[in-house]
């Protein structure tokens, strides 16, 4: 492992805020990881977890503490010729965990990937699409690593990764052992698990273990992309295909973080109850009635409200994806409590709904 000391967070997040952090360790192989848990111990010091930096905010005074990066890299594979076979070099897969409803049906054909945490995850999609795999292809582009996936559990154009995550192997740092949580076990549901609510700060993401199928999505695909299809006559739907078609979409509409400042989504959208979308509704407000609860788009309302494109203390709203600030000439984390009340105000004031921000912040 490898030790820094007072490295600037804004050079190891994509928003590009933040000062310095009093120490940051490179975590390279599993077994650095007990040893950093202990340098912390031993200087009395707090540790936060950081991939690649994509969905968290860093404070202007720093971090008193030590800031842990996952750098494990590495990818196997093994086939899977019926449900409940095991993934190469991890432990042993329970059927349940295998074999959702879905898969009895139809019996996984595939393989299973068990991905290091410190892989960047768009190459790990890249890796499954080469082979022609399917599940992970519409989550194409989504910045950071792979440890950090399951965390917010992310998501995109129909896809999320608790729809193929089979099992994670972590750092417990309460109990000081490594194990393994299965899907069951993290409590996925919209950009929430257990990794990030009830243990959150617990566990460190050592590796992710991915159950991948032979094939192609079924239509119909996400709006946005059978938009996409019929506006450019797309005839490829392999997950080569699938993955090609939300790249573009997402370079047209996502600023890239290597120029561009961001943190993506800086608000999640808004869920609401049955009771609730009925009113919404009956307001004349857009409610997309899903499989996971019905939701308003929050860049809908921050549009409504006025403030699509507009420049607020250094952040701009982006011109074409409201949910999205790009810092652009702020250098203060001051500047984004006030963009992001601004905008929160304005929204209440509107609609009567309060923004919540999706990024973490290091404190
Ligand atoms: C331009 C842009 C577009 C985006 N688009 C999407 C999108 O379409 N869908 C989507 O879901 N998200 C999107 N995001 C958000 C972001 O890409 C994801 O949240 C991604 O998973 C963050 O990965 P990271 O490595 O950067 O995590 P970080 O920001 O470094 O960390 C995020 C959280 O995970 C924790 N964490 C990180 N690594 C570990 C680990 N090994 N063990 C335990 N905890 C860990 C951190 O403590 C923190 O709480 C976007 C972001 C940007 C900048």
């Amino acid at each position: 492992m490898r030790i820094s000391e007072n490295v600037l967070i804004s050079s190891l997040t994509t928003m590009r805020l933040g000062g310095p952090a009093r120490y940051v360790i490179e975590i390279e192989k599993p077994e650095d990881i007990p040893e950093a848990y202990n340098f912390a111990r031993t200087n009395n010091l707090p540790i936060f977890i950081l991939g690649y930096g994509a969905n968290t905010i860093g404070h202007d005074e720093g971090y008193p503490g030590v800031i842990l990066t996952n750098r494990i890299r590495g990818i196997s594979e093994q086939d899977i010729t019926s449900a409940g076979d095991a993934p190469g070099g991890g432990p042993p897969l329970s059927v349940s965990e295998m074999g959702e409803e879905k898969a009895r049906q139809d019996p996984p054909s595939g393989t299973c990937l068990k991905v290091m945490g410190g892989e960047y995850w768009d190459d790990v999609v890249a890796f499954a699409c080469k082979r022609g795999l399917t599940g992970i292809e519409a989550l194409s582009k989504i910045p950071g690593l792979a440890g950090a996936a399951p965390v917010q559990n992310i998501g995109a154009y129909g896809q999320e990764i608790a729809d193929t995550l089979v099992e994670i192997e972590v750092f417990d740092s309460v109990t000081n052992t490594f194990k393994t949580l299965a899907k069951s076990d993290l409590q996925f549901s919209y950009r929430k698990s257990l990794l990030n609510t009830t243990e959150k700060g617990r566990y460190f993401v050592v590796s992710v273990t991915l159950a991948l199928k032979k094939g192609q999505m079924s239509r119909p695909f996400y709006n946005s992309v059978e938009r996409y299809i019929a506006e450019n006559n797309c005839t490829d739907f392999s997950p080569q295909g699938i993955r090609d078609i939300v790249s573009r979409i997402r370079t047209d509409k996502l600023p890239d973080p290597s120029t561009t400042p961001s943190a993506g989504s800086f608000f999640k959208n808004i869920y609401l109850t049955n009771e609730e979308a009925d009113a919404a509704e009956a307001k004349g407000y857009p409610v997309h009635r899903g499989h996971d609860g019905n939701k308003i788009n929050s860049g809908w309302l921050i549009e409504k409200a006025g403030l699509k494109g507009k420049l607020l203390h250094g952040f701009r709203v982006s011109d074409k994806a409201s949910l999205i600030l790009i810092n652009e000439s702020a250098k203060s984390y001051q500047d984004l409590v006030a963009a992001r009340t601004e905008i929160v105000g304005k929204v209440y004031d509107k609609f009567g709904y309060w923004l919540q921000q999706e990024p973490e912040e290091i404190k």
